[in-house]
């Protein structure tokens, strides 16, 4: 099995999870061993966090998505903004804030839990009054992450397949999955290819003239 990111090799990590007797876990609760607690920091694409989320659903897996309220890169108050966070509470995922230091921007769209985007080491662990930050332990006691496209401890396919992690935080970043690319500067291509035929579309949705 070749670790590549692309939407197969997701696949065969929630069926290794399933395959290693794990369940799916959220954070409103401490993490009991024999879980699997699947992570979901939305940077950049919705879109991507979509395709992401179906699959999931598809596999009988529910995952934690962390959404932006001061994004660069989306709106969860647009129209399909709003229509994002209804899909991926339809499909039995939960919500939480993707949130900027110092902005704890709290509504009820978010279930009670923080995840801070680009944490620096001064307050990636500090406790947030009212929420659950994913990085406190215990937590992020047993933690793997994605981060453009590098897994500083190895993908954990196999271990999750041999139920030999005892549980696990997994962090993996939608965009990084579901475009395609052997590098994450090819990735982050393909995915403004993609949005800038989104951007073509919605330009046409809003009456502008493109003939
Ligand atoms: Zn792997
Ligand atoms: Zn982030």
């Amino acid at each position: 099995m070749s670790c590549g990111f692309d939407l197969e090799h997701y696949r065969e990590l929630v069926e290794a999870a399933r395959a290693g007797g794990y369940r799916f876990a959220f954070f409103d609760r401490p993490p009991e061993p024999g879980t699997v607690i699947l992570r979901h920091d939305v940077d950049l694409s919705l879109d991507a966090a979509l395709a992401i989320a179906e699959l999931e659903a598809e596999l009988g897996a529910a995952a934690t998505y962390f959404l932006m309220t001061r994004s660069e890169f989306y709106n969860l108050d647009s129209p399909s903004g709003q229509a994002a966070v209804e899909r991926l509470r339809d499909l039995g995922h939960r919500v939480g804030l993707h949130a900027v230091w110092p902005h704890v921007d709290r509504d009820e769209r978010f279930d009670s839990v923080l995840a801070w985007h680009n944490p620096d080491p001064e307050f990636m662990r500090e406790p947030v009054e009212g929420l659950v930050n994913v990085m406190e332990a215990p937590w992020a006691d047993v933690y793997r992450s994605d981060s453009n496209q590098r897994w500083r401890q190895g993908c954990p396919h196999e271990e999750l397949a041999a139920g030999s992690i005892e549980r696990l935080q997994l962090l993996t970043h939608p965009e990084i999955w579901v475009y395609p690319g052997a590098t994450m500067r090819e990735t982050m291509l393909a995915m403004l290819d993609a949005e800038g035929r989104r951007r073509l579309e919605q330009l046409a949705a809003d009456r502008i003239d493109l003939s």
